[in-house]
C-alpha cells in the first residue's frame, strides 16, 4: 500500500508576511488527512517555512538543487545545503528548468544522484508538451526522460515520480483521470524494467491544474499516488483540500 503524497511548488511565487499567512492557514485547516505532505517554496524561504512548520508532519522540500556537491558555481544551491536548511524534498527535471533553463536527461540524472547522496527524496518530473502528444509521441518522450535520468541509480528507492504534462501545467487544462493513469500505468511498466524490486512501492504523482475540484478522481486511479500542485497550493484552503482528498 503506498502512502499518498501531495507535494505543493510554490514556483517563484512568496513574500514574508504572505508565506506565513499561507502557511499558518494551511496548518490551521489541514484536520484528518492520511497523505504525506510537503512545502517547496523558493530557496530563500526555507529557513523561514522550517521554523512555521515547526513540530507538524508537513515537510519541506525545495525547487531544484545543483548537480555540483561544492565550488566556484556562483548561484548555485547544493542538495546538501538545502539538507542543512531542513529540507527533506527536492524537485528535479522540473518542465520550466527543463524549457527555461535547458536541462537535459544528463544534468536531471546528476541532480538526482546528487540529491540523494545529501540524503534528500528527489522528486523526478516527466512530461509532454502538446505538440509531442499530438503527434503521437508521449509514451515515447516520457520513456526517454525516465531512462536519461534513471539509468544509472542503482535502484529507484528513495524517489518519487511525478507525471506533468506540459499542456496541462497553469493551464487550467488538467489531464482526465483516463489519460493520467494510462500514463502512470505506462511509467510503472518502465520503471518495472529498470527495477522490478522498487517499482510497486514508488510512488507516482499527476501534477497539472490540480484543483480541489478534480483532486478526488485523480487520486481514484490505480497508479496515481498523489500529487505536484502548483497554482492550487498558494491557496491555504485549496490546498488543504487536496491534501485531505488524497
Ligand atoms: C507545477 O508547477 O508543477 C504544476 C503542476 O503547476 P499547476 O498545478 O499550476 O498546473
Amino acid at each position: 500500500m503506498r502512502q499518498p503524497l501531495v507535494i505543493a511548488n510554490w514556483k517563484m511565487h512568496g513574500k514574508g508576511a504572505f508565506n506565513q499567512a499561507l502557511v499558518e492557514a494551511f496548518l490551521a485547516e489541514l484536520k484528518e488527512y492520511r497523505a504525506q505532505c510537503v512545502l517547496c517554496p523558493p530557496f530563500v524561504y526555507l529557513g523561514q517555512l522550517a521554523e512555521l512548520l515547526g513540530s507538524s508532519d508537513v515537510m519541506l522540500g525545495a525547487q531544484d538543487c545543483s548537480h555540483i556537491a561544492e565550488g566556484a558555481y556562483t548561484g548555485e544551491v547544493s542538495a546538501q545545503m538545502l539538507r542543512d536548511c531542513g529540507a527533506q524534498w527536492v524537485i528535479v527535471g522540473h518542465s520550466e528548468r527543463r524549457q527555461y533553463h535547458q536541462e537535459s536527461d544528463a544534468l536531471v540524472a546528476a541532480k538526482l544522484s546528487m540529491a540523494q547522496h545529501a540524503g534528500l527524496t528527489p522528486v523526478l518530473c516527466v512530461g509532454e508538451t502538446q505538440e509531442q502528444r499530438e503527434a503521437g509521441e508521449a509514451e515515447s518522450v516520457v520513456k526517454a526522460q525516465l531512462l536519461g535520468a534513471l539509468d544509472d541509480l542503482p535502484d529507484l528507492q528513495g524517489l518519487a515520480i511525478a507525471y506533468e504534462p506540459v499542456w496541462a501545467i497553469g493551464t487550467g487544462l488538467s489531464a482526465s483521470p483516463e489519460q493520467a493513469q494510462a500514463m502512470h500505468a505506462f511509467i510503472r511498466d518502465v520503471v518495472t524494467d529498470l527495477d522490478a524490486t522498487n517499482a510497486s512501492a514508488l510512488r507516482l504523482l499527476y501534477g497539472g491544474s490540480v484543483k480541489a475540484g478534480n483532486a478526488a478522481e485523480l487520486f481514484a486511479q490505480a497508479d496515481i499516488d498523489g500529487a505536484l500542485v502548483g497554482g492550487a497550493s498558494l491557496d491555504a484552503d485549496a490546498f488543504a483540500a487536496i491534501v485531505s482528498a488524497a
